[in-house]
This record gives structure tokens, sequence and C-alpha cells, in this order.
């Protein structure tokens, strides 16, 4: 494996390599940390514009980074992933001197099937016959509001096809299961993965997760992109949240219950609150100018007020950024601010029936003759629950 990746460095420059270190990224550690740790010039932080600054808080703890090391111990080259699709790159150019890069993570993706027989619990026997901890998880979510799997019995079984993703070798990020059938004490329950969101065979929404608004605003000065590549600017973009532009000390109110996981500060985000909520979602509220009486691990209902808009790290005005993650990867906020339980019709009920009705089929020819794709034994640790 680390052959592949030091064949990945050398095909940007040449030179006499002793050795790749993976490490975790730490707790509370920013991008400024790093280059100050390392003697970079603290001008790759400073030259890049307010977007990518604020896109470099969103380095997760425990993120997996590798540094390239040249045979003196001396860094050459660093790539710290920043979300499934983007990272950071810091490599010395043809004058010796480090420059930065936002460069796309190049992965492919591979969708697959799994029969699982139920013989201790679905979660456990998922684990067992995948290896993978994150698919037994995503399968917790995709039922969760549809069947309870402590009613099974031996001899029940889950179908899931789900999508994951793969690089270098090894499986990281977050999979999607696109459709799951389970049969349960003769009873059978299907669910089909549809914008974000799981809805049973007749396009009922089956999460009754929602959120509501976390500021009242004057306009949404910037939208959600995952890494896209802007071709004036020629290089890549991306912008996990939403923009709420809005006065500084306009009321900043928790966008679901929960519980707070962090107040402080973050990097490019300034004074930021997180909030956890269920099913592993999870807020975040950034650029505020002050917080509420609010601390750490403490409970907050939905509306309940957590902070004040400010301007507070790389901000250009007074604004809420509003990010929302599942299992630490940043999905669009506007996918899920939404009305309890809804029910599909018009255009997207006809998409979704057909996309359902596919999956059903294939769900349905599956059985226990299925052979079952080998079990994963290389599992990056990206993402960290
Ligand atoms: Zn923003």
């Amino acid at each position: 494996m680390k052959k592949i990746f030091i064949s990945l460095f050398i095909s940007i420059k040449l030179f006499a390599i002793s050795s790749v270190e993976e490490l975790s990224w730490e707790n509370g550690k920013t991008l400024l940390d790093f280059l100050q740790d390392h003697s970079i010039s603290l001008n790759l932080y400073y030259n890049l514009d307010a977007e990518d600054k604020e896109l470099s808080a969103e380095i997760s703890s425990g993120v997996k980074y590798q540094m390239l090391k040249d045979e003196q111990g001396e860094l050459e080259q660093v790539l710290i992933p920043i979300s499934d699709d983007l990272q950071i790159h810091i490599y010395k150019n043809i004058d010796n001197k480090f420059v930065l890069n936002f460069t796309p993570i190049s992965y492919t993706k591979e969708t697959r099937t799994l029969y699982v027989k139920i013989n201790n619990s679905a979660y456990q026997d998922v684990y067992d016959e995948s290896g993978s901890v994150t698919l037994a998880r995503a399968m917790v979510r995709a039922f969760r509001n549809s069947v309870d799997f402590r009613k099974a019995k031996k001899g029940d079984s889950v179908v899931l096809i789900y999508e994951q993703k793969r690089r270098l070798g090894k499986l990281f990020g977050d999979i999607n299961i696109n459709a799951a059938l389970a049969n349960i004490r003769e009873k059978e329950y299907s669910v089909f993965l549809y914008k974000d969101s799981y809805y049973n065979a007749q396009g009922k929404e089956l999460e009754n997760f929602f959120l509501t608004k976390p500021v009242q605003y004057t306009r949404i000065s910037d939208r959600f992109t995952r890494a896209r590549y802007h071709p004036i600017l020629k290089r890549y973009r991306a912008h996990l949240g939403i923009d709420y532009a809005a006065p500084t000390g306009t009321p900043v109110k928790s966008a679901g219950e929960g519980i707070i996981s962090f107040v402080g500060n973050k990097g490019g985000y300034g004074k930021v609150v997180q909030v956890k909520h269920i099913s592993g979602y999870m807020t975040l509220y950034a650029h505020l100018s002050r917080f509420a009486k609010i601390k750490r691990g403490q409970k907050v209902k939905q509306g309940q007020v957590i902070a004040y808009v400010g301007s507070t790290g790389m901000s250009t005005g007074p604004h809420l950024h509003f990010g929302l993650y599942l299992n630490n990867k940043a999905i669009n906020p506007e996918t899920i601010v939404k009305i309890p339980k809804s029910s599909l019709s018009g255009k997207s009920k006809e998409e979704f029936l057909k996309i359902a009705k596919t999956y059903e089929n294939r769900l349905q020819n599956i059985n226990e003759d299925f052979i079952n794709p080998p079990k994963e034994q290389n599992i990056e640790n990206f993402m960290e629950f």
C-alpha cells in the first residue's frame, strides 16, 4: 500500500524518499497550528481567500493525514483530507518553497450487495459478514423507523445494496445504503434512499428527524457546494454549509433538539457552537459574535437560543454559517430543513417509484445462495464517530 502512495507523490516531484507517515489530526488543531509546528510559512494560510480559510476549518479531529519526508527527515509533502471529496495538499515547488492547494481526493465508487442471515443481532451479523462498522451503522440508520430488530429471530434476513468509496485499495468515508430489505418474522420491510432520506416502497418518508431554520435572515449569501472545479479561478472550491446573512447580534437558535458538543473557537469558522442530534446528525453554527449561556454537554431544545450572529473568524460580514453533518460528513442542510415525515408527490414521486422498483426487483432476487463480496480487511478509519 505504501508503495502506491509513494508513486502518487513521485508523480508530482522526484526526490529521495525515506518515509510516509500517517498521523491522526489532533482535536482543536488548526491549519495555522500545523504550519507553525512544521516551520512552514504562515502566508500559505494568510494568502488563501476567505472561502478557503473557512474551508480549512473543516479538518476534523481524528482524520488520518499523510506526511512525506525525505531521507534527512525533512518534510516534503502533506495530504490532509477535509471531506470525502477534497484534501489540502502542501508541497515544495521547483523553487523549494512550500505551496498549498485544494485537490480532489480521487476514489472509485463501487456498488455492493450483501445478504445476511440473522444469527446474533442484525448489527453484529452485518459487521461480521462485511467487516465494516460503517456499513452496520448505515443499516441501523436505514431501518431506524421501520424495523425493530429486537423482534428478529434466528434465520430472519437482511439484504443491503450499498455504495462505498475506495482509495488506494482501502475503503474510506461514508457508506450509502441505496436500498435494503429486511425479512423479519415472515414480514418484509423495504427502504429506499432518495435525496438523502429514507422512504418506504410507497414513497412515504420514514425519517422523522427534521430541522428548523436557525436564524431570522435577510438573505442566503452562499449555498452548499461539494468539491467543484471553478473554471475561472482554475481550482477546486467547496462550501460545506449555508451562509445566512443577518445583522450582528441576531439570535441563533438550535435547529433541532440535541446536546451541545462544542463551544469555542475553530480556525476560520471563528466562534463556533456544535450540537449533536439523534441518528448521527450534528449541526454547526459559525462566525458567532458571542455565545448564549450554554456549556458543553448541556441539552438544548429545538429553537432554543444558543448564540448570536457575528463575523468572527474568516468572514466578510455578519452572517451565520450553518453546517449539517451526518456521521461527521457534511451534507446539504437544505435537503433536511423541512417538514417532518413528508410523502413524495408529483414528479419526485414518479421518479422515486421508478428507482424503488428497480431496486425492489434486485432485492427480491437475492437469497441465501447469493455469494457475498469478500470481507473488507483494509478499512481506512477516515471518519471518526
Ligand atoms: Zn460559510
